[in-house]
């Protein structure tokens, strides 16, 4: 296993702690996106839910907004220094409606290029380096221009190390996003496909977990979409056909209603104080629920 790359430079795996894979500390998507509640840039509010999942025990949060959504280098540094959370930023792209005009007209390289330099130089204009690199995809529907990204984040991630983290619409087009990037050269095991749990198909999750790549589960609290009942399940399914190495759980709380610093809710502590001990009651092994929280973020992540 490599070192982990925060914004505040690279940490041995053992410093991770309990860690969120996948979360928003400060973002601002393009304005073509009329739902402002995706909106978070107060500083304020972002450090006091940081310290809220730092009372309860977390240790590292990864921060999920990519070059197209309004991510700042230097908010997240100063955000990891306030809160004596570690902190990781990433490169990459959402999803096509996001992308500003240029990502059509520049080449391959280029994109591959920015990538790397955020890995490798830091993000923003800011020191503070990208840790992975995020790619996504529409729903049911993988568009040309997601191709493009995709192709060059593959080849970011080779010339780098640096891992990968994939959005996903609603939950579908994981496994044509993993033939992409497998056709790249990518090994697999360095891939995490998000927003599975939005797909709550036990069969779809096996079948991108054979290929080798590591699955998300980021709806727990989300009960809009359905029961926290459904994705203990969708665990235990996982568990059950001895993929509990390639299991990774996140909140997603990229939404201000669904942070408390900005007054909403569940908020940071929710996965950590309510979610896991009902995974425990339920009859999850505490081994497993440490492998999810711990050691699997720190295998995906531990590639510099
Ligand atoms: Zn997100």
């Amino acid at each position: 296993m490599g070192k982990i790359r925060t914004v505040l430079g690279d940490i041995e795996p053992e410093k991770l702690g309990f860690t969120y894979p996948h979360e928003h500390l400060w973002c601002s998507p393009p304005a073509t996106q009329l739902d402002r509640d995706l909106e978070l840039t107060s500083y304020e509010a972002s450090l006091y839910e940081l310290k809220l999942f730092k009372s309860v025990g977390g240790g590292t949060v990864v921060d999920g907004s990519p070059l197209d959504y309004g991510r700042d280098g230097q908010k997240l540094k100063q955000l990891a220094i306030d809160s004596d959370v570690n902190v990781l930023g990433l490169t990459g792209f959402n999803k096509h409606v996001y992308y500003p005009d240029w990502v059509e007209i520049v080449p391959v390289e280029f994109l591959v290029e920015r990538m790397v330099k955020d890995i490798t130089v830091g993000m923003d204009g800011s020191d503070a380096k990208a840790g992975l690199i995020k790619g996504g995809s529409w729903y049911n529907l993988v568009h040309p221009l997601e191709r493009k990204t995709t192709i060059a984040l593959a080849r970011a991630s080779l010339e780098t190390g640096a891992p990968i983290w994939l959005h996903t619409e609603a939950g579908t087009m994981g496994m044509e996003m993993l033939d992409i990037i497998e056709d790249e050269g990518v090994d697999l095991a360095t891939v995490v496909v998000g927003h599975s749990d939005r797909n709550a198909d036990p069969r779809y999750h096996r079948q991108m977990l054979e290929r080798g790549a590591y699955i998300e589960f980021d709806g727990p609290g989300k009960v809009k979409y359905y029961p926290d009942s459904v994705r203990v399940d969708l665990v235990r399914n996982v568990i059950d056909h001895g993929f509990a190495d390639k299991l990774v759980i996140s909140g997603d709380m990229g939404r201000k209603s669904y942070l408390e610093g900005y007054g909403g809710g569940p908020g940071f502590r929710f996965i950590k104080q309510v979610f896991v001990p009902r995974l425990i009651e339920e009859g999850i092994p505490e081994n497993v629920v440490h492998k999810i929280f711990h050691d699997n973020p720190a295998k995906w992540l531990g590639k510099f």
